[in-house]
Parts: C-alpha cells; structure tokens; sequence
C-alpha cells in the first residue's frame, strides 16, 4: 500500500501527481505520508466577535451571512458580506474570486469562518476568510487541530494548496490503516514508551489534541535522528574494522628537540589533552579520523604541527591543506620559524609555485626526502604522490568540500591519518550529525595572556569617530583590518566598494604618516603576498580588504578589526574575522559598522556580535537565527540535510538521547545480528540507498 503510487489516490490523478512529484518529490503514498505540515492552528476554540482583538493571530467564529454586495470600481472591486455571530457584526471581504465567491456564499445558512483578523476604522474584518459550512455539529468538520502544509505557487495555482494536500493525507490513512508496519524495534518501543508508527502519522496530519500531537512529533523525532545517528556510528565501526591504521611507535628527535628547545611559550592544558588524545589514536592501529575543534587563536596549528613531527619520528611524510594561498603561505613562513634548525624538509606547494619547484617537490615527494609539504588544493592533484604519507591535516576543513577531503586517502597505499580542523565552531548538534562518524576533540582554552576582545558597534554616520579610533591606536604603534564585504553576484560591484573605501581612507589618512596595505582577491598571489608582507613587517599601519584574510591570518600587533557593512555578512564570518585580532597582549577592539537602517535580523546577529566572544554561543545564535541548512559548512559537507521533522536547533536532547542509544545497541551488538534487530539493519539498508557513504570519506 505505502509503495502505491500517488496517481491512484482517490482525487488526486496523473496531473496533480505530476505536479506533487515535480515540486515536492512525492511519487508513492509512503512519501506523501512522510511530508509532514509545517505548523498547526488550533481551530478547538471559537470566539466571539467583540472578543477579536490585534494580538490573535487568528480567529474563529460561528455565525451567519445577513448580507453581501459588491462594492468600488475596476481594480477596488470586491466583494462584503456582513456575518453575525447572534451578537455582533463583522465584515468578510474578498477581492478574488468574486463572482465565484458570491455565486457559492449562502445567506442565513450557519458557517464557520477563519482567518487574521484586521481592522479598519475601529471595525474588524477578514479577508479572504477561509468558510467552512457547518452542515452537523457533531462533525469533526470544524473544531479541530489544522496541519499546514508548505506549497509552492505553482501547486497553489493548480488547485493544491494546503487544504488539498490534507485531504490527500486523508485518503492516504484510509488506504494504509492497519497495514503500516513498525520501523523500530519493539523492544525500543517499550522501553522509551514510544508511540507506535501508526498512530504517529495518524496524529502528525490529524491531531486528536495538543498532547497526542506531541507524542506523534517526538515519536518522528526520535526515529528520525535515531537512524541516522545509528547509520553514522555504523559506519564509524565499519571503517575502524576495515582499514588498519599506520602506527606512529615512538616519540623521537624531531619531537623530543623541538619540544625542548624550540618550543616558544608553554602549551596550553587544552593543547596538551588534545595532543594526547590524538597520540592514542596513532597507536591503536586504527586509522584516525578526527575533527579538532577550536575557536580562533586556540592554538591549532601548533598541535598540528607536533603530531606531523611524531609522523616523521616514525618515518611518514605529513602533509597540511589550507584552502587559501595567503593561509597556506602563512603555514610555511611560521612553520619554518618554529622548526627554526631542525633538520626537517618542508614545501610550499600551491597554484603559484614554478614549474622547477614543483618538480623537485614530486620528486621528493616519492623518495621520501620531503617530510612535510603545505599546501592548497593543489596538493589534491593527482600528481602530488607520497612515497609513504602518515597524516593529513586539513586546515579551516568546512572550507573544502566532501570528495575533496576523500581525494586526499588516496595518496597512500595505508589511507593516511586524517585531522580536520575548523576554527568555524558549530553547534554539538550540528557537529553529531555532520561530522557524526568523526571523533572529535575541543581545545576549549585559549593561551594565557589573551583580553578578550571588545566589540562596538557604529552606525556610519559616526565615522569620523571612528577616524579619530584609528589614528589613536596607530599612535600606540597598532595596527588596522579595515574589511569590506565580497559581493558574490557581482565582482566588480565588490571591487568598486574596496577602492571606494580605499580612496576615503586615503582622504582621512594621507601619507607619508599614514601607509596602507590593500588586499582582495583580484591580485596576483606574488602581489597579494608582497601587501600582506609590508602589513606584517609594520611597513604600512592599515591593511585594507575583502574576506580573503578571513580565515587564519595571523599578525599578533593588528589590534583592530573594523568590519564595513557589517550587516552583509554572516555570524561565523564576522567571528572569524574578529579572531584577526587579539592575538597579542594589547587590549584589541572589533568594530562593527552599519547603516543605520538594519532588518530585524541583522540588528540581532550585531547584538550577539557585541554581547559574546564565544564561538559557540555565536554559532547557537547562527543556527537559531538561520536554521542549520544554511549554516557555513554544512551544505559543502553534504550530508543529506533533509530532516523532515526535526530541527537541530531545537532538539538537541532528542538528538543526544538518539545518539546514546544508537551507541549502547552497537555496543552489545555491533553487527546488529541479534534478531531483536533485525528491523535497524532492515532500515539501515534503506537508508543506504539515500545516502552516500559517508564513512569511507570523510
Ligand atoms: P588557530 O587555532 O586559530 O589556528 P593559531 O594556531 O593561528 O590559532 O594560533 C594563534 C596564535 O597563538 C599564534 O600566534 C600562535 O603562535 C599562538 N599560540 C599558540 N599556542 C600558544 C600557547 N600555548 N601559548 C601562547 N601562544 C600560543
Ligand atoms: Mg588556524
């Protein structure tokens, strides 16, 4: 019955089912049983009309029309029809429809009308009411919990708005009652005292109340998150079973002397956890697979670094990937100024680097002599071979795309260790579920010494305030991020904000006192870098320019961030970039620019700006304001992200609850052979064919 196709449901036919398939994926009816309504209205209550007022959303009330006329000229036509509940009067009008309206309206006939009530002139009305004609009392026609369901215009224009696609629900419960089997395991069932299926989708299209309703929904919730969280740790097993990890036996030189004479500071608690967590996992003999998480300034690429020289201890080439050239660059400079003597060969490899350099760093590469190469996405190209890599560390890793990362397994006979790292914090959820078949590790501390960073925002009518900021601090010998936004649809448009903005701070900054730097991604990598080097060495004070310099870029003296436009921009972008900044042990201010005409949305995400300095709290706040599918990160990532009912914003504790489950019952039984199962590995194989597998790479 589920598998039927929708064509055969009563009213629907092949037109409509071609419409639903085109613009909603529906074929079967077990599909259309899956769409679930997006809100609800509850319609068990009736009000009167002298009861209406602004702050109902909407209303309902019994009565009857006394009389109706159509009334103005031309495009003001429309048509009134007075209804009275047995006290008060109020107006119905409709400018659509009209004749057709007025042919069907029955006057002194009881109906039941619905809508948003406005008001006009002290008086309320509601247009375009939806009426229903109440034939029985008794039936279940008025009085109830209405599921809406999403449309797109062009299914409203064909006659399949919301109330269709309930009544097609209807007849899909009909044909399928009693015969929809379980998808959960029984046991399960009982012991989370789960609604079973049946009555869950019953219930998600037709309430019988509120409470009901939300067993329905938590019941769907779980199931979903459930199998997907069961899929990830699957896998997760899977891989660990499957492919043997290269084991890195011994700590040596190249660790034991950096450690101890080039070491500059003392690492951090968090740094040293992490570093531990992952020397466990190079000797267990499984391959590694681990997201480092940490917040801008935390320290990542020092503990990269440290596991890459263990790597070369035992004899394994390590490689690191950033996904910009100035990023990649800025690896190599300080990675050579950490290693400073030790006898450690390390190349930079990106889209700029000659065709001679090139060549030794291939050769190198397959004798081995190369211990370390960073790099961009060059490094991805099929002729970039290791002779023997033991670790993969990708840098800002929500920048690069899935099958990107899984090109980098292939550049060793043993896939190589991989360690992703992401300075762009996401939400636990979000990171269970994305990056779920991954071990992930948090440096949750940054390096003694650090002030927080002080966040203002300016309208741009202030500016000349902020001027006077600027000039202030370069006096104290700082220096400036000026940052404009990267307008994607049109690169001119952007380019033309940057040299706008470049000539008003030359007016206010004239030379010889002031020098300034501008960097976007139009100029050359030689060129880019050579800006990005008169910055660093404190030729020039203010560095202008687009995003490029968003992710890593590290230059501890920079102590101001001045973001322009600030509302074009996204949470974790505005995050990153402050991270810029508050590197070194001057106080450093992040200032936010704005017009002064900002939507609702965007006066929130300043607000978070100014009020938190944690990633994660800011990316909580991303996923609220945004929802999870339009986070950065995770469209790359390309995990599915279709949840049909849940939100990983607000269901965290399902998801949490999903995911200990799913991990207690591979743990007893991790091929899930125990007939008390058989219905997860059922399921499972299901979901396989939706989804790709994640396990071998990621
Ligand atoms: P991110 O995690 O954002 O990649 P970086 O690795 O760029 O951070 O480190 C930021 C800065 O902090 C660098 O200048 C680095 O040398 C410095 N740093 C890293 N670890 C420590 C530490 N334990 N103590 C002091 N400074 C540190
Ligand atoms: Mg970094």
């Amino acid at each position: 019955m589920l598998e039927q196709e929708i064509k055969f449901l009563p009213g629907v036919g092949p037109k409509r089912a071609a419409i639903l398939t085109q613009e909603l994926k529906i074929t079967t009816v077990a599909e259309l049983l899956y769409y679930f309504p997006y809100k609800y209205v509850d319609r068990t209550k009736f009000y009167k009309i002298r009861e209406i007022n602004e702050t109902l959303p909407f209303i309902q009330v019994k009565g009857v029309i006394t009389n109706m006329e159509v009334v103005g000229e031309g495009r003001a036509q429309r048509l009134v029809a007075n209804f009275y509940d047995g006290d008060n009067v109020m107006e119905l009008v409709w400018f659509r429809g009209i004749k057709f309206v007025k042919g069907t309206l029955k006057k002194k006939f009881p109906y039941v009308i619905f809508g948003k009530p406005t008001e006009f002139n002290g008086k309320w009305k509601l247009v375009h009411p939806e009426l229903e004609e109440v034939v029985e009392e008794a039936e279940k026609k008025v009085g109830y919990i209405q599921p809406f369901y999403n449309t797109s215009e062009k299914m409203k224009s064909n006659f399949l708005a919301s109330k269709a696609i309930q009544k097609f629900q209807h007849s899909a419960i009909q044909l399928c009652k009693g015969k929809i089997t379980e998808t959960l395991p029984l046991w399960l069932i009982d012991q989370l005292k789960l609604m079973p299926l049946e009555t869950a989708l019953v219930n998600i299209h037709f309430p019988f109340d509120p409470p009901t309703l939300r067993r329905a929904e938590y019941r769907l919730k779980f199931e979903e998150l459930f199998y997907i969280q069961l899929k990830l740790l699957h896998l997760k097993h899977e891989r660990q079973n499957k492919f043997k990890g290269q084991i890195f036996k011994k700590v040596g030189t190249f660790f034991n002397t950096f450690f101890h004479n080039h070491l500059p500071f003392e690492l951090t608690g968090a740094q040293k956890r992490v570093i531990r967590e992952i020397r466990k996992d190079t000797l267990n003999g499984k391959q590694m697979n681990r997201l480092l998480q940490g917040d801008v300034g935390s320290g990542k690429t020092m503990v990269a670094l440290m596991i890459s020289l263990i790597a070369m201890d035992n004899g394994f080439q390590a490689c690191m990937m950033a996904p910009t050239e100035i990023l990649a660059v800025q690896h190599y400079q300080s990675v050579l100024k950490l290693i400073g003597d030790l006898p450690v060969n390390v190349r930079l490899l990106t889209g700029s680097t000659k065709k001679s350099e090139r060549l030794t760093i291939h050769k190198q590469l397959l004798d081995g002599s190369l211990n370390l190469l960073i790099g961009t996405h060059a490094l991805l190209e099929d002729i970039v071979e290791f002779k023997n890599l033991g670790i993969v560390v990708i840098d800002e890793q929500h920048r690069f795309g899935v099958m990107q990362r899984a090109r980098m397994w292939r550049k060793s006979f043993l896939p190589p260790h991989v360690l992703v790292m992401t300075a762009t914090p996401i939400p636990r959820t979000l990171a269970m579920t994305v990056y779920g078949d991954l071990d992930v590790s948090v440096i949750d501390e940054l390096p003694p010494g650090r002030k927080p960073i002080r966040t203002f925002h300016y309208y741009d009518n202030h500016r000349a305030e902020l001027y006077q900021f600027i000039k202030k601090e370069i006096a104290l010998g700082r220096q400036i991020y000026i940052v404009f936004p990267l307008i994607k649809e049109s690169e001119k448009l952007d380019f033309k904000n940057l040299e706008e903005g470049y000539e008003q701070l030359r007016i206010a900054f004239p030379l010889p006192q002031y020098n300034i730097s501008m960097v976007h991604g139009k100029l050359k990598a030689a060129a880019k870098d050579q800006e990005m080097q008169r910055f660093k060495n404190k030729e020039t004070q203010i560095l202008v320019a687009t995003t490029v310099i968003e992710v890593g870029v590290d230059i501890p003296n920079a102590s101001v961030m001045v973001i322009e436009s600030t509302e074009r921009f996204g949470l974790s972008q505005l995050h990153q970039l402050r991270g810029r900044v508050g590197r070194g042990a001057d106080q450093s201010y992040c200032i936010l620019m704005s017009s002064v005409k900002l939507s609702h949305e965007s006066r929130q995400r300043i607000n978070t700006m100014v009020a938190t300095n944690d990633g994660f709290e800011i990316a909580e706040a991303d996923m609220r304001l945004r929802g999870p599918g339009d986070l950065e990160g995770t469209q790359q990532s390309g995990l599915a992200f279709d949840l049909r009912i849940s939100n990983l914003a607000k269901d965290g504790q399902i998801l949490q609850y999903a995911r200990d489950l799913a991990e207690m019952i591979l743990a007893t039984d991790p091929l899930l052979l125990d007939p008390k199962n058989h219905i997860l590995t059922r399921q499972l194989l299901a979901l396989r064919k939706n989804l790709l597998n994640w396990g071998a790479i990621s």
